[in-house]
Order: structure tokens, then C-alpha cells, then sequence
């Protein structure tokens, strides 16, 4: 059964309030948007936890990451802020490029899957989608491929593709008190589910792909575009066309074809082929049955 670890990010109830809708606190919302998803996902038999068991309790953030062990997938579920009130589409954080792994591809397309998901149901505009490296080497194995979040960093280091979901900016007031609406919740966590569980298989169940699968997967398919391609420059090259009067000319259209050679309305290209598909072999004998080319 699929697993995804769900972090409500910040904690408590009265972290980041919004300066436009006073009431509106970031730490609710997460809280309670988590948990409805993690409802919503259990109900599509997808198995999902949160990263903390209760509403105060606040791990450090690469530990919050680090807690998705062992799952397939971790979003962390926060609220944006900016300067301004103006700023209202989603961002959406996925891992940096690795050639080192396939969880960085996991992660941006579980990112590029729920980034719509917000702006359709929160309507608004299309998603941003972010990426940010470290500048130092936080792990210290010598190479910088870590993730400059702190919940992506600990997620990455125990194997598992991580998203921050940044449902909108709390400091839009719209938002903020679209993110206040319980139905609304409701409707979000719906439709994040719906996204999530097609992730992992229509039936929410199934085992996801893993690299390696996916790797054949795509081999495979592009195994099967050059056959089909073979096939067709066959088809184009003996079955559908015809070049000469010679014995694989249909008998049925030998004598026509003979004829508009012979009068000169059949010249051939450069090299000296008719080029005749099937369906002009087949117009071309009807006319010649109609009569078109008798003089
Ligand atoms: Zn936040």
C-alpha cells in the first residue's frame, strides 16, 4: 500500500498570522487542511501520517523530513507570505536535478500533478514552480546536491521525493479567507487526495513505479515508437505504392496505368517512379472505367 507523510508546517495555533485577515493563522490552516487530507487519502486506501502527532509539537524541520522514512511520498503543507497583498499563485517547492537518483523526478511530478489541483479548486492563477540548492554542503559527502529546504533536505536523505505545497499567500486577503473556510478545506483536501491516489494507481493501492520500472517503461516505449516506425516505412516502401509497370502492379489496374503512361499523363518523378498509392491506383481506374481519358 502506498505511503505518504504529511507535514503540517509550523506548529501551535497562533504561527504567521496573516496582516490582512487578522483571524487567519498559517498554523491553523496547516493543521487542519493535514488533516483532512489525511482523512481523504485514507479513505482512497492510500496510507497517510503526519509528521507531528500533536497541534503544538514542533520538530525541527529536517527531522520533519526525515520522518517520511520509509513512505513514498512527503508534502509539507504550508501557506505563502510576501511583501505585498498582491501575490496569490501557488508555489510549488520540488528537489533540484540529480542524475544521482530518480526522487528528484518523483518530486517534480508529484509537484507538477497537485500545483494545478490548488489553482483550479483555489482559483488561482497557474502554479510557480520553485527549486532551491544549497550553497554549502549540508550533509558533507563532498558534493552540493543538497536541498536548500530544510524539510526537502530530510526528506531527500531518506530516500523519498518531498513537495512544498504553498497553498496560495495569506497575505493576499482573498486567500486568506478562502484558506478560513472549512468547506473549502474540505474541497482542497478532496481534490489533493484525487490527485495523490492517481499518483500511485486509479485505485489508490497500487505500488508506485519504481526508477528502475519506470526506466523499462520508457524504453520499452520508445522500443515499440521504431517498430511502428519501421512498419510504416515498410508500408510506404512495398504495400502502398507502386512505382512501375512491372508484376507488382495490380492486375486490375495494369491496363489503366499502362494507358496514361503510354499517353503521356503519367511521367513519373526524377527517378523515374509513379509513386501510386492504393487509393490513387483506385481513383484512377474508376475514371478510366467513366471514361475521363478516352479521347
Ligand atoms: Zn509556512
Amino acid at each position: 500500500m502506498a505511503k505518504v507523510m504529511i507535514d503540517p508546517g509550523h506548529s501551535g495555533s497562533y504561527f504567521n498570522r496573516s496582516p490582512a485577515v487578522p483571524d487567519y493563522y498559517e498554523s491553523n490552516m496547516t493543521w487542519t487542511l493535514s488533516q483532512k487530507l489525511q482523512a481523504a487519502l485514507n479513505r482512497r486506501g492510500v496510507a497517510a501520517s503526519l509528521t507531528r502527532l500533536s497541534k503544538d509539537e514542533d520538530p525541527e524541520l529536517t527531522e520533519r523530513g526525515r520522518r517520511a522514512r520509509g513512505c513514498d511520498l512527503f508534502l509539507s503543507i504550508h501557506s505563502n507570505a510576501a511583501a505585498s497583498e498582491t501575490p496569490s499563485a501557488p508555489w510549488i517547492i520540488h528537489y533540484t536535478p540529480d542524475d544521482g537518483t530518480y526522487v528528484d523526478e518523483e518530486s517534480s511530478i508529484a509537484g507538477h500533478l497537485l500545483g494545478p489541483v490548488i489553482s483550479e479548486v483555489m482559483n488561482l492563477p497557474d502554479p510557480y514552480y520553485y527549486t532551491k540548492r544549497a550553497d554549502f554542503d549540508r550533509d558533507g559527502n563532498g558534493i552540493l546536491d543538497d536541498e536548500w529546504y530544510g524539510v526537502l533536505f530530510g526528506a531527500k536523505s531518506v530516500g523519498v521525493p518531498g513537495v512544498i505545497l504553498e497553498h496560495g499567500f495569506h497575505t493576499n486577503p482573498n486567500s486568506a479567507l478562502w484558506l478560513m473556510n472549512e468547506d473549502n478545506l474540505d474541497r482542497l483536501a478532496e481534490a489533493e487526495a484525487d490527485a495523490i491516489a492517481g499518483y500511485f494507481g486509479k485505485d489508490g493501492g497500487d505500488e508506485p513505479m519504481t526508477g528502475a520500472e519506470k526506466k523499462e517503461f520508457e524504453a520499452m516505449k520508445q522500443e515499440l515508437a521504431e517498430l511502428k516506425s519501421k512498419v510504416d516505412d515498410h508500408n510506404d516502401q512495398i504495400g502502398v505504392k507502386w512505382a512501375y509497370i512491372d508484376k507488382n502492379l495490380p492486375e486490375w489496374a495494369a491496363s489503366t496505368v499502362k494507358k496514361l503512361a503510354d499517353a503521356g499523363y503519367l511521367k513519373g518523378n526524377g527517378s523515374n517512379s509513379f509513386e501510386l498509392s492504393y487509393l490513387m491506383l483506385r481513383i484512377l481506374v474508376i475514371l478510366d472505367r467513366a471514361g475521363v481519358f478516352e479521347k
